[in-house]
């Protein structure tokens, strides 16, 4: 009987230092950065620092109306946005997700209006709708790790670019262009139909496959 209830005192005092261990409580540490935390939010933010980077030839092209490269700019170079930002954002702390989700909604929305005013070649909407979304942009960046975004911003400094513009438009000069001159711009197409419609003046909303 003794020796059973010394057995008994050994289990219970097991159980509850593992009751105690697992438990954790208010008292748990919270949720932090590990350097594997680091290591990968440092791949997803040097992705969004390369299109940072390239941000001012954007302002240049919408500057400069050259509307069509402002098109080929949103789908090329910033075509993988949304999913760049929701595995950064899926990265952060669960802290930091609810900010990081609800700005990523703000930078597309914006994305989204710059190209419809590029659409209707509009240039004061498009530079507001360009600047509102470099504001969110930088607003998201900050939100990461200072550690992760410096490694970041150097890898972006020297990696060339995996993006490349696939159209090259000689520039125009710095003036508002007539609608009538953009449609005889002279432009070197990819051979996209959509781009060529586009190019020549036309409507190619319904014919685009992947718009
Ligand atoms: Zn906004």
């Amino acid at each position: 009987m003794r020796r059973y209830k010394a057995v008994v005192g050994i289990l219970l005092a097991a159980i509850a230092t593992f009751l105690v261990s697992c438990g954790g409580g208010p008292e748990a540490v919270a949720p932090t950065y590990t350097p594997e935390k680091i290591a990968q939010l440092t791949n997803y933010v040097s992705r969004l620092e390369s299109s940072r980077n390239r941000f001012p030839e954007l302002l240049n092209y919408i500057e400069k109306d050259n509307w069509i490269n402002v098109d080929n700019f949103t789908h090329g170079p910033l075509g993988q946005l949304r999913s760049e930002l929701s595995r950064l954002s899926s990265q952060l702390l669960p802290d930091d997700q609810p900010k990081a989700k609800a700005l990523s909604e703000e930078i597309l929305g914006h994305l989204q209006n710059l190209d419809e005013a590029s659409e209707a070649r509009n240039y004061g909407e498009a530079l507001t709708q360009y600047r509102e979304f470099v504001g969110d942009f930088e607003a998201l960046l900050s939100i990461v790790p200072e550690g992760a975004r410096q490694e970041a911003i150097d890898q972006a400094a020297e990696e060339p670019d995996v993006f490349e513009m696939t159209t090259t438009i000689p520039e125009e000069p710095a003036i508002r262009a007539e609608e009538e001159d953009m449609v005889r711009t002279p432009v070197l197409l990819d051979g996209d139909t959509e781009d060529t419609i586009e190019a020549l003046g036309g409507d190619a909303e319904n014919i685009g496959d992947d718009a």
